[in-house]
């Protein structure tokens, strides 16, 4: 597994904050959920917890890049990084099942879909590696369809049709829109990642919120 180390200063990063340290860093925490929490609560309605309840109370807690990437438990994690490229090996999207968003087998003119065992209509959907780091770190994650809708604005269907040059080496140009951005990812860490050094992580929810993830980075 590489590592890449891109922390300036490093006690920044240190692991055992002081007790005062950790007391104000809770205590801005709090007023950044705070002043953040009805908007923050919008983008986790499915969850039974906000983003702020899940860090404030370490239901999910928090992690730097180079603590993600050798822990050792199955669970989720937040994390605040930096968008930095795309990690277009697989492409950004694939031509999904419309029932089941399996993706399809080419079949001569149509679309065989292997769960529904049948032939299938197809939608257009994201699925888009993306690099980010932290100050410690760089990892690629992976994120799917609901999550670039919400970064885009706009569907799979909507930038493929319009690609002028729909080659395997294209993409569409509004996809720069996700690059260096500052963002919180709460990711999952699976037993792939943990024991056959998939460096590929999941990415189950974000926040686009830079206060809170300021207040999280230096204090925490
Ligand atoms: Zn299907």
């Amino acid at each position: 597994m590489t590592v890449f180390i891109l922390a300036r200063n490093p006690r920044r990063y240190r692991k055992n904050p002081s007790l005062s340290q950790s007391i104000a860093f809770k205590s801005r925490l709090n007023a950044a959920c705070a002043s953040n929490y009805e908007r923050l609560s919008q983008t986790s309605s499915q969850q039974c917890y906000s983003i702020t309840d899940e860090l404030a109370k370490g239901i999910v807690p928090f992690k730097y890049i180079n603590d993600l990437i050798v822990c050792t438990e199955e669970a989720s994690y937040w994390i605040a990084a930096k968008t930095v490229c795309f990690d277009l090996d697989h492409g950004w999207s694939y031509m999904a099942c419309n029932k089941c968003i399996i993706k399809v087998e080419k079949d001569g003119n149509s679309f065989f879909c292997p769960k529904c065992n049948s032939e299938a209509k197809v939608v257009h959907r994201y699925r888009l590696q993306v690099r980010v780091m932290d100050g410690t770190g760089l990892i690629t994650l992976l994120l799917w369809n609901s999550e670039v809708v919400q970064l885009i604005g706009k569907t799979a269907k909507e930038l493929k049709e319009g690609l002028i040059d729909d080659d395997e080496c294209s993409y569409p140009s509004e996809l720069d829109d996700i690059v260096e951005k500052k963002l919180m990812f709460k990711v999952l860490v699976k037993e792939s990642n943990i024991y056959k050094q998939d460096e590929v992580y999941k990415v189950l929810k974000f926040a686009d919120d830079e206060s809170l993830s300021r207040n999280i980075v230096i204090l925490h």
